[in-house]
């Protein structure tokens, strides 16, 4: 089945100073769906992370350093060029390290990976920077303008729900701000970043700009990277607790740090809503991708006129989900990254059950009689009935899984909502217009949808509060984050 993906039954390799470089160490890159080995990783080590912290710093002093903006804006287009000319082999690649469907990685992932590197290289072209005229005693005043400069040598740590998506999400704006970089996909979804590595290499982005390191996290390429005193900077997408594991890390260096973080996000449902459009677009909300979006809603605040039919008709939507092959078109949902977020899902399923739970529809594992029985996967799953204070409420589950609980006033409902640890992002279904400014305006996330879900502009602000992230990314602010001003103040 997956003799089409790239580097099946090989090795993926680092990519260091413009050359690919193996390492004495491999790990098994696992395919979700069925649990085979689709190939092995080198994982770099210590030396080799230095190798590429080293590299990208001459590369910063080197040409790319006096590029000009125009000229690294079109290197930026061929890689796009390059990922659109390699498509299928992109989409067969993400499909079988993550068993994500064919629709989305064709209409998703793959896409949205060259798009990224479009977006952010047109964008450097009309960046503008701030010039101020001061007034001085003497009357012949003072002009005070920045220049923008690479922060330098960044590191972009990615996880693996939308691997190649997230990756040039930040690869891309880092670059074109004329950053030098070292990538570091996550353990589970290597494929992507090395494809992308070999389309760098070929559209000719010189040696050391972009640089890959494959391995895990703690005492291996992600802690060689966070604690190098070479890296001037971190841009991480990934677990909350993760993200202060590498603030940690950094504190040392003091190293600029960008973190898009986890997330428990809430849906409130008012009786006013158009009932059909809610029902679809909270389906979208809590399946996509098997609930591993960081955005996917895991909390739903129903209004209690409509609670019973919703629930009926969310549970109708979650039955007709169809689990299976990647490859069958008609597949809806894949599996679960790995056995072991498998397992950690499955758990919270049990802690809900134990703490009284009703079981609206799923909380088990599928039995499909054939290979997949040796997959990750798990039943879309819907909870009612238990308090707030109860861990699936509560944590982070990453998974096609939500709780539904009956609200009766507005402030309710925003009270609920805005009782988490995490603030990323949230949902607002009703056709009532001042409700929706007031409710949205009052919720404690970084991004709130009403009447949609999933909706990207990808010039807004992106990010969260509390323990979602530090910062926002997307069009200037991603520029921003990657670019040092100086002030230059001249006197007149
Ligand atoms: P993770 O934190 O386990 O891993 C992410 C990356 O960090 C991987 O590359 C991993 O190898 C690396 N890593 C782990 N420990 C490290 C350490 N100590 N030092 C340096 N690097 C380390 O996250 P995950 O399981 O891959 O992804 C799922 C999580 O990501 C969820 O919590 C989800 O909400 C979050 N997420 C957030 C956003 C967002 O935009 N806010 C987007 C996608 C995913």
């Amino acid at each position: 089945m997956y003799e089409k993906v790239p580097h099946a039954g090989g090795v993926l390799r680092n990519y260091v100073a413009g050359e690919f470089v193996a390492s004495n160490r491999l790990f098994a890159n696992i395919n979700p769906v069925d649990g085979s080995e689709i190939n092995r990783v080198a994982e770099a080590d210590a030396a080799t992370v230095d190798a590429a912290v080293k590299a990208a710093r001459r590369a910063l002093h080197g040409d790319w350093g006096q590029m000009a903006p125009a000229v690294r804006c079109q290197l930026l287009h061929r890689v796009a060029d390059g990922i659109e000319a390699r498509f299928e082999e992109f989409v067969a690649a993400e499909m079988a390290d993550t068993g994500k469907s064919f629709h989305q990685a064709r209409s998703i992932d793959i896409p949205r990976g060259a798009a990224n590197f479009r977006i952010f290289a047109d964008m450097i072209k009309s960046q503008s920077s701030e010039c101020f005229q001061t007034p001085t005693d003497d009357g012949r005043g003072a002009l005070n303008y920045a220049v923008n400069k690479p922060l330098g040598v960044v590191a972009v740590i990615a996880p693996w729900n939308l691997p190649l998506l997230l990756l040039t999400w930040k690869l891309a704006p880092a670059l074109a701000a004329g950053n030098t970089v070292i990538a570091k996909p996550s353990e589970e979804t290597p494929a992507t970043a090395t494809l992308l590595a070999e389309v760098m290499h070929a559209a000719g982005v010189p040696a050391g700009v972009f640089n890959l390191v494959h391995g895990f996290g703690p005492n291996s390429a992600g802690e060689f990277l966070t604690t190098h005193p070479g890296v001037d900077a971190v841009t991480f997408t990934g677990e909350s607790k993760t993200g202060s594991a590498i603030m940690r890390a950094a504190a040392d260096g003091v190293k600029a740090l960008s973190f898009e973080l986890g997330g428990k996000n809430a849906g409130i449902i008012f009786d006013d809503c158009d009932f059909d459009e809610a029902v679809n677009g909270t389906a979208r909300s809590v399946f996509t991708n098997g609930g591993q979006v960081c955005l996917c809603t895991e909390r739903l605040y129903v209004q209690r006129p409509i609670f019973d039919k919703f629930v009926a008709a969310l549970k109708a939507k979650a039955q007709a989900i169809n689990i299976g092959w990647p490859l069958d078109e008609n597949t809806d949902m894949g599996p679960l990254i790995s056995h072991k977020h498998r397992d950690k899902v499955v758990s919270y399923f049990a802690s809900a059950k134990a703490e009284g739970a009703t079981v609206v529809t799923g909380g088990g594992v599928p039995v499909f009689g054939d290979a997949r029985d040796n997959g990750a996967f798990v039943e879309p799953t819907i909870f009612t009935g238990l308090p707030e204070h109860a861990r699936i409420v509560k944590e982070e589950v990453f998974g096609p899984v939500c709780h539904i609980t009956p609200f009766d006033t507005e402030a309710q409902a925003v009270a609920m909502a805005n009782d988490s640890h995490y603030g990323l992002a949230a949902t607002v279904w009703t056709t009532n217009l001042p409700r929706a400014h007031r409710v949205a305006q009052q919720l404690e996330v970084g991004i709130a949808w009403v009447n949609t879900w999933y909706l990207r502009d990808l010039r807004t602000p992106f990010g969260g509060v509390k323990l979602s992230g530090v910062g926002r990314e997307g069009g200037v602010h991603s520029l921003n984050f990657y670019s040092e001003p100086t002030n230059i103040c001249i006197k007149l």
